[in-house]
């Protein structure tokens, strides 16, 4: 077991052996990528996950799309490469915290962003991700006033998109909040040729800059589908690699942060790397566990979403 290792070969024994899917994030290293059964976003992930008949999930992203798989599938070991690969944004969303903000509003409807840990997903009546948003909020009863958490960023876009108030969960995700207005100007002066298209998690000074705003996948489906030819691309950088496979005739510019990096990668995605791939499926840990109960409670809010996204 050396430098030389084939990582590649060893991983796609494994997943023979084991009978076992790998599901990655678009956020994950390209070589992460290239060696999962199926790439997407956390909508099509979970959709994924909640499809499977593999013996074990190999979970390519960060832990609460993990804790998701598991949710959806008690019965299947799931495993993740680096237990630590976090989120800043469902961290920024304590489950007492989140309880109390909900104990203030008890007529409210509550809508958590896939985002979030299995405990505030367990206190959720409905799951979100960045795809379905605003069809999820539309189906609402209009009589309900709605909680919507962890990203304010999402919440007002979607606020917008559908027209109903919210109160909103103060959160945001650290990759996407720190991408520079004045930076992407420049590029927008420096490429005028050039399409913006941006996450929903990005600050509204960045949004009202994007000539179109979406998921991860819509993202990636825009510019595929576009007669464009140049992309400045507001999002994190790992769907770059999706984009340069579908459509390799185009120019894509990822965004720039506000600091000395030139594109923005999620450093919690970022801890899954194929060597860890590797050992955790040769060694079958580190594997997502979760208690009974809460996996049980916070099922319904995400079969809920199945239900209304499909
Ligand atoms: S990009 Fe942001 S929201 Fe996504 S996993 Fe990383 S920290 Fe969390």
């Amino acid at each position: 077991m050396g430098e030389t290792m084939d990582y590649e070969g060893g991983i796609r024994e494994l997943k023979r052996s084991m009978n076992a899917v790998i599901l990655a994030h678009y956020y994950q290293e390209s070589e992460v990528q290239d060696v999962a059964d199926f790439v997407g976003d956390s909508l099509a992930l979970a959709q994924a996950a909640a499809r499977t008949e593999a013996d074990v999930i190999v979970f390519c992203g960060v832990h609460f799309m993990a804790e998701t798989a598991k949710i959806l599938n008690p019965s299947r070991q799931v495993l993740l490469p680096d237990l630590k690969a976090g989120c800043s944004l469902s961290d920024r969303c304590p489950p007492a915290a989140f309880k109390a903000f909900k104990d203030k509003h008890p007529d409210a409807f509550v809508v958590s962003y896939v985002n979030s840990s299995a405990a505030v997903k367990a206190m959720s009546d409905v799951i979100c991700t960045s795809s379905n948003a605003v069809r999820i909020v539309n189906q609402i009863p209009k009589d309900r006033p709605i909680l919507f958490a962890p990203d304010q960023h999402l919440g007002r876009h979607v606020m917008k998109e559908t027209g109903r108030d919210m109160v909103l969960w103060p959160g945001s995700c650290i990759v996407h909040e720190i991408f520079s207005e004045k930076k992407l100007v420049g590029l927008k002066v420096e490429h005028p040729d050039a399409e913006v298209v941006a996450h929903p998690e990005c600050e509204q000074q960045v949004l009202r800059h994007a000539d179109f705003i979406g998921s991860t996948k819509a993202i990636l489906d825009y510019v595929v589908k576009s007669p464009k030819k140049k992309f400045i691309v507001v999002t994190e950088a790992g769907i770059l690699h999706q984009m340069k496979k579908a459509a390799p005739d185009k120019t894509y510019i990822p965004a720039p942060p506000d600091n000395g990096c030139a594109c923005n990668e999620c450093p919690y995605m970022r801890l899954n790397t194929l060597e860890k791939l590797y050992r955790c499926m040769r060694d079958r840990t580190p594997e997502l566990v979760l208690p009974a109960d809460l996996q049980h409670a916070a099922l319904a809010p995400l079969q809920r979403m199945l239900e209304w996204s499909a």
